[in-house]
């Protein structure tokens, strides 16, 4: 059997054209690290979208517990990998970092036997349908009239959402103005998601909720933090969209919680957070059992053929963050049609490969 004979870890910031903003947060650049393994002759490429100190941990700590192993046992190195991390603490930057050399690990097996990734998990579906994300606070009226028409005329979105809690909940007017902008631009066909970070209180997520439903939203993303199941519950009980949260999960134990508290209508889980495809597939089985349908949260590009790969996928996040990164990269990257992504079957893994001089301005590790 062949093994893992090699594990390279680099890290890439590329700066955003201006500081970009949702309810709770500013950021004015986003850090990819990238994993790459060999065996054979084959390479193998995953990221996370974290933090460079990910490298570190996957150098120092992860690559041990992979290196030598059986290629085609993603499942054991991934067994490996969690146990590694024990004294360090599952959430967080230890499963962002399990997550890239599992994305890795995953791709890796697939070229070495010649097939699409989607095809080594098991085809569900030829296409995945998204939603265009985006819609940032700190968007000017323009840019965001600008965004919303790329998605729908360009890209055939029929689902778009946009960022609202404007600093910390303190700009409900704002919130509202703009979702009425979004809805005036995407007309009465195209369903109209908001996602407030986190940003709002219960009662008042409840009361601007009742707002935002009279412009016909169907999904309200983390009203309130996700960390306040209770409260989720509440807010989910008194509203008429479907409430969702689960990006900042990281193991089986947060999304089991999450499901089992009636706090959400529809359950979010990350690939490149959650400790990669081997976790993320079965927090898809966590919300099955709970009668819930799963929506990929951003990293498109790596979420596309794990998502054709569960049966109770409502979704995926099309982020015009990780859009821009991606491009920048990676050759290989996917073009929405028609609302969805497609895997391209013609290629081997996931498709990926990274335009390694065009990445090298960008690399900090
Ligand atoms: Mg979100």
């Amino acid at each position: 059997m062949p093994s893992v004979d090699s594990l390279d870890v680099s890290a890439y910031v590329i700066p955003t054209a201006q500081p970009e903003s949702d309810g709770t947060l500013t950021w004015e650049s986003t850090c990819v690290v990238i994993v790459e393994v060999t065996s054979a002759g084959a390479r193998g490429l995953g990221f996370t979208y974290a933090t460079p100190a990910c490298a570190r941990l996957i150098d120092d700590v992860l690559r041990p517990a992979v290196l030598a192993s059986d290629a085609m046992d993603v499942t054991g190195a991934w067994s490996s990998m969690a146990r590694s991390i024990r004294n360090m603490g599952r959430p967080g930057i230890s499963s962002m970092s399990i997550a890239a050399v599992d994305c890795a690990l995953w791709d890796l097996k697939a070229r070495l036997l010649s097939v699409p990734l989607a095809s080594l998990l098991g085809h569900v579906r030829q296409e995945v349908p998204l939603y265009g994300s985006g819609g940032f606070t700190s968007l000017t009226s323009r840019q965001l009239d600008q965004q919303l028409t790329t998605w729908v005329e360009d890209q055939g979105m029929t689902r778009v959402k946009i960022k609202v809690a404007e600093a910390w909940g303190t700009r409900i007017e704002r919130d509202v103005e703009r979702v009425a902008q979004a809805r005036r631009i995407i007309g009465d066909q195209c369903e109209l998601f908001v996602d407030a970070n986190g940003g709002y209180g219960v009662k008042q997520a409840v009361r601007i909720g009742s707002q935002f439903a009279d412009f016909g939203v169907t999904w309200f993303e983390e009203p309130v933090s996700s960390d306040h199941l209770e409260g989720l519950a509440q807010v989910r009980s008194a509203v008429p969209m479907d409430v969702t949260a689960g990006e900042y999960g990281y193991d089986l134990f947060y999304f089991e919680a999450m499901c089992e508290s009636g706090a959400v209508d529809c359950l979010q889980a990350d690939v490149s957070r959650c400790a990669g495809i081997t976790e993320w597939m079965r927090v898809a089985a966590v919300a099955e059992s709970h009668g819930l349908e799963v929506s990929g949260h951003c990293a498109q590009s790596l979420h596309v053929h794990p998502a054709a790969a569960v049966h109770n996928l409502r979704h995926l996040e099309y982020f015009a963050d990780h859009e821009r990164v991606d491009r920048l990269l990676f050759d290989g990257v996917l073009e929405p049609r028609g609302g969805s992504l497609r895997p391209d079957l013609s290629r081997v893994g996931n498709g990926l490969d990274l335009k390694r001089r065009d990445a090298e301005r960008y690399r900090v590790l």
